[in-house]
Formats: structure tokens, sequence, C-alpha cells
């Protein structure tokens, strides 16, 4: 047994991040995951978007009320699902409660910080490792098709750019200078442009990442799903596998399977699946594809160029671990994509586009859970939601600060496992 070894149980973006960047700092490091290769859960096809312009949690105000008419509205973009209501009570309390104004307000500041620390982060570690993952900086375009999206776009821009987020007010006709493919939407009034967003491949990132890890020491054991964790004497000191066992500190970052891995030690850890679909076209030598990341914040679909690959990615059900793909649903991206770029949906072929779920790891508060929990043994990097991309690498340095006794760079005390009412235990 080394002494003192770290041991991260899951391979996605958090669990990957937090090994190179412990890896980084000689920490001897073993990652678990149990699929045959990193990133095969919700880091797998994601969105793509590295975006601290939309830092903000879903439990806006006003969705109590949204949630409960999307239990009738089959189409819903965020829908809750009759069967999951026992399952969501305690979490959906909280999830509710954290969407007063001043929580909200409170919990979107915060996000900002770490998704513009971590996307920083993010470029530096790509042109330091020379990663290869379809990365570029083309900024986004929030689209906007009427008044009221606009005043409510520009509420979180302005209330951002006082923390230093910049933005710009596009109209119709500015649009279409900086993104002539949209010529054919014929709803759009314009744009809020965010130039400082990136996007790119989170699998092929995650590919490139663990294997800068390994090379920097850190061991990788693939086809091995953790069974439980072990607990004595009030301290977590290892796992379980497979009939055997594995002693040294654990750091858990299994995504949606952290709350199962938890539960066992008293931890209730308010993290639940939120379901999300994208659907993958190549668009290798056609004209007029988008450049930048579009984002439609009402039916919350969003279009990224990821190299010479469209993808479009939306929705968010409540429907408990379910990973079934809903033909229903890929139609319904399609057809905004239609929508918005006919021309150019015409000449793609959607027969080989390809199809995906992902279960974020939603947190009740909008916040994820990273640093020391109330376990001494047991540390937290999980529930990232719908901003795991974002977030990843900023997260897993606060992290490896925080577990080699240094500062963290950005104030690290909204996503500590044992702030204020979120402490856990
Ligand atoms: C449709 C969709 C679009 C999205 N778009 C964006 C976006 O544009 N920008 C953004 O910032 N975020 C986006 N996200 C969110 C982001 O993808 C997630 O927040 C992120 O992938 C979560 O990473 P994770 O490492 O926590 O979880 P995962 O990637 O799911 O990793 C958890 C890992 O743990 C492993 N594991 C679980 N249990 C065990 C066990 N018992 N033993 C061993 N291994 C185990 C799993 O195999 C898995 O590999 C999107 C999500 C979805 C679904």
């Amino acid at each position: 047994m080394a002494k003192d070894l770290t041991i991260i149980i899951g391979g996605g973006l958090a669990g990957v991040t937090s090994f190179y960047e412990l890896c980084a700092r000689d920490k001897p490091c073993l990652l678990l995951d149990s699929e045959s290769a990193v990133a095969q859960g919700t880091s797998f096809a994601n969105g793509g978007g590295l975006h601290p312009s939309l830092p903000d949690p879903w439990n806006n105000p006003g969705i109590g009320r949204h949630l409960l008419a999307s239990l009738f509205q089959r189409d819903a973009a965020m829908k809750l699902h009759f069967s999951q209501l026992p399952n969501l009570f305690g979490w959906g309390m909280s999830f509710i409660r954290n969407s007063r104004r001043g929580a909200y307000e409170a919990i979107t500041r915060a996000n900002f910080d770490l998704a513009e620390y971590s996307t920083r982060q993010t470029q530096a570690l790509q042109q330091f490792l020379n990663l290869d993952y379809d990365a570029a900086a083309p900024g986004t375009l929030k689209l906007l098709r009427s008044a009221g999206e606009r005043d409510e776009a520009l509420r979180l821009a302005d209330m951002l750019a006082e923390k230093g987020l910049a933005y710009e007010e596009l109209d119709r006709a500015a649009l279409l200078a900086c993104e002539p493919s949209l010529r054919d939407a014929p709803d759009l009034i314009g744009a809020l442009r965010f130039a400082g967003d990136g996007i790119g491949d989170a699998r092929r990132f995650c590919e490139g990442l663990a294997a800068a890890a390994i090379e920097r020491g850190g061991r990788m054991r693939l086809n091995t799903k953790v069974e439980h964790l072990l607990f004595e004497n009030g301290k977590v000191c290892g796992v379980r596998f497979e009939g055997e066992e594995m002693r040294g500190t654990v750091v858990l970052a299994a995504g949606v399977a952290a709350a199962q891995l938890a539960r066992p030690l008293g931890f209730n850890l308010p993290i639940r699946p939120a379901k999300g679909y994208s659907l993958t076209l190549d668009a290798a030598g056609q004209a007029d594809c988008p450049k930048h990341l579009l984002v439609d914040p009402t039916p919350h679909i969003a279009i990224t160029p990821l190299g010479s690959r469209l993808r479009i990615l939306g929705m968010a059900e409540f429907s408990g671990f379910d990973r079934h793909i809903d033909p229903k649903r890929l139609l319904q991206l399609h057809r905004f994509f239609a929508g918005l770029l006919p021309d150019l949906a015409d000449r793609l072929d959607w027969q080989k586009a390809e199809g995906w779920v992902g279960l974020r790891p939603m947190s009740a508060d909008g916040r994820p859970f990273i640093g020391q929990s109330a376990i001494e043994g047991l540390w937290l990097n999980v529930g990232h939601g719908h901003l795991g991309w974002t977030k990843a690498v900023g997260s897993a340095r606060i992290l490896a600060d925080a577990m080699t006794g240094r500062e963290a760079e950005i104030n690290a005390a909204p996503f500590s496992p044992n702030a204020g009412e979120r402490r856990l235990r």
C-alpha cells in the first residue's frame, strides 16, 4: 500500500481533471472507472461549451411553477416526470428554496467566478500540454426573439458585467454581419455576444489529460466498479471493488453515482440526474456553418461547432437514471436546427447523426461540492450540473490546492461541502 495514495472514483471531467492536477503536484494517484475508457458518462458528448457567460443555476426564480406545469407538457424543455416525485421530494424542496432571487443571484455570481477562472485555466492547460480537442474561442451568441428575452438576458449580463463579464449587444443587422449563417432565421431580433467563451470536445480533452496525468506518474484502472467506500474508526480509508480492497484517501468524482456511494456513510448528497440530449452531425466541407456557439434561451437548446462537426443539445428531464434515447427528443433538436439554419439543415445527413443522452449531476443549490467532506479521508468534486465542462479545470485546481495545503486562487468558500446550510451530515 502506498502510504499517501489518493484514489479518485470517476473518470469523467471532474475525475480526470482532479487526476491531472494531483499528479502534476506529485501526489501518488489512482483513477478508477467502471467503464472501459475515460469520459464514457456525462462527459462523453456534452455541448462542448466553456461558457462563463451562462453561470446561472437552473433553479431561477419561478422555476417551481414552471416544473409543476411541465408535469402535463410532454415536450417541455425542462420536464419533471410524475414517477420521480417521491425521489425528488427533499432535493426538490431545496432546489425550490434556492430559487429565491437573493440566493439565485448569489449563486450565479459565485458560479461566474468559478466558470471564468476555470475557462482561463482550461485554455492555459490546452496551450501548455498542446492538447487537441477541437478547441476554439469564437464566443457565444445568446439569440433573442423578443423584447422580454432581451430584458432578461441583459439583466443577467449587466449583473455579471460588474464582475468583469464582457459582452456586446447586437441588433439583427449586426448579428447577421457577425454570424451570416443565421440569415434565414426569420424571428431573431438580435443577440448578446460573449467573446470570452470557448468551445471544445470534452471527451477528447479527458483522453488527452488522462494521458498527461499518466505521464506524470498517475495510474488508471478501468473496467473497475467501486462497490463501496471503506469506513473505519470514523474515517474513510479506501475503496472496495471486485473483492479487492485498496487503501488511501478518496476523491469522490462519480457524477450522478456519487450520492449512492456516499449514502452508506450517512451522507445525503443532494445530487440528482437531469437527463439531456445531444445530436452530432458531420459537417465537413459544408459552407455556411455557424462559427459561434449559438444558445437559444427559451427552448434551452444550443448549437456548437466542434471542428468539422456540429452538435445540437438541449432538454433537461428529471426522469431518474433512465438513459433511454427518446427519438421524439432528437426530432425536436433536428426541428430546432432546421428552423434556425434551414439551408444547412437540408444539406446535412441526418441519418448518420449520432444521438446521445447524458445525466447531469445536479446539486440542489446549483453549486458543485468541492473539497474535504465532514468525514476525514473523503474529498468531493461532484455536482457540476449543466456546467461541468466549463468548471472542470478550475474545480480540480481548487480541490488540489486544498489537498496540498495551498490557498485557492479564487474564493472557494461557496463550493465547500461544509459551507453553512449545505454542510453534509
Ligand atoms: C446534453 C448535455 C449537454 C451539456 N453541455 C455542457 C456544456 O456545453 N458546457 C458545460 O460546461 N457542461 C455541459 N454539460 C454538463 C457536463 O457534461 C457535466 O457537468 C459533466 O460531464 C459532469 O462530469 P462528471 O465527471 O461529474 O460526471 P461523469 O462524466 O458522468 O463522470 C462520472 C464517472 O464516474 C464513473 N463511475 C460512476 N460510478 C462509479 C463506480 N461505482 N465505480 C467506478 N466508476 C464510477 C462513471 O463511469 C463516469 O465515468 C452538459 C451535459 C449534458 C447532459
